[in-house]
């Protein structure tokens, strides 16, 4: 068993499978064994493999190379049905009850979904959802809490993705952030185990679905104090999700502050425009 640096001490991992060429249908998503036909990215190996999702995950926000971790990839996710199979061929199925079998799956067992992308965008919209509403109770923003009013948001529950009402306080918004985080880690599962080779005691976690380990890999960045943060569309930030350990970081990256900053410059409306402050954690 390896060595996962996702908590201080002790052995942990987990598995999940990726590798499935994946394809969109008339009701959602499908996944084949067949291997893939085209090499859209180096990542996805020729046949389905197991892996762990913690090798994607980064405790202090970003890898090697600027890299970030994979549940804010996730959230980066465009509304395009390319960019998503892309993403579900290097990472595996988003939901899967079988868990690791190795045939052929479909993702939507949800009753009559009338939009072949219902399934996986509303999965994308109620985490990008999520982010914003922690950001909103860091920095007790309501106006982040009233940007995601109109997303649904929505929780899995026995194959079934069930609303649930928005906050409409700031007062209100970490009840929400608790049940969401909830519903969604239920069935998570911790599972002691002694190595053989090292006789060290480890432990596994065993998870539903892919989408819960994004859910416990925001969680694990929330629980170490981490600032969950989008960079500002309005400011010329690049709208991705990022997360920090500075309160006082706005922008995703130094080279779009940079951009940032030479666009402000350029924009004849600037002196009308500030930088709207984060303000500190309460
Ligand atoms: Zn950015």
């Amino acid at each position: 068993m390896r060595n996962i640096r996702v908590v201080d001490k002790g052995n942990q991992s987990t598995r999940w499978m990726r590798g499935w060429s994946c394809s969109l249908g008339k009701e959602g998503f499908h996944y084949f064994l067949n291997t893939p036909q085209s090499e859209k990215t180096q990542m996805i190996p020729k046949r389905p493999v197991v892996y762990d999702p913690f090798d994607y995950y980064y405790p202090k926000g970003k890898g090697p190379g600027g890299k970030k971790s994979v549940y804010l990839l996730f959230a980066d996710l465009p509304d395009a049905p390319e960019a998503i199979c892309t993403f579900l061929e290097d990472y595996g199925p988003l939901h899967l009850a079988g868990l690791l079998k190795a045939e052929a799956q479909q993702i939507v067992n949800f009753q009559d979904p009338p939009d072949p992308l219902k399934d996986v965008l509303s999965a994308i919209h109620t985490f990008r959802a999520l982010l914003t509403l922690c950001q909103g109770h860091n920095e007790q923003r309501i106006d982040l809490v009233n940007q995601v009013k109109g997303i649904p948001l929505l929780v899995a529950n026995q194959g079934q993705w069930k609303p649930i009402p928005h906050p409409t306080q700031l007062k209100e918004v970490q009840t929400k952030i608790r049940l969401i985080l909830s519903r969604q880690l239920e069935g998570m599962t911790f599972v002691p185990c002694l190595d053989k080779d090292t006789k060290c005691w480890g432990h596994r976690w065993t998870f539903r679905s892919l989408l819960s380990i994004f859910y416990y890999m925001l969680f694990l960045d929330l629980e170490r104090a981490g600032y969950h943060r989008q960079c500002p569309v309005a400011e010329y930030g690049c709208g991705a999700f990022f997360v920090t350990w500075r309160a006082s970081t706005v922008y995703c990256s130094e080279q779009c502050q940079k951009r940032a900053k030479v666009r402000r410059m350029r924009d004849p409306d600037r002196k009308s425009r500030t930088i709207s402050g984060n303000k500190k954690r309460p």
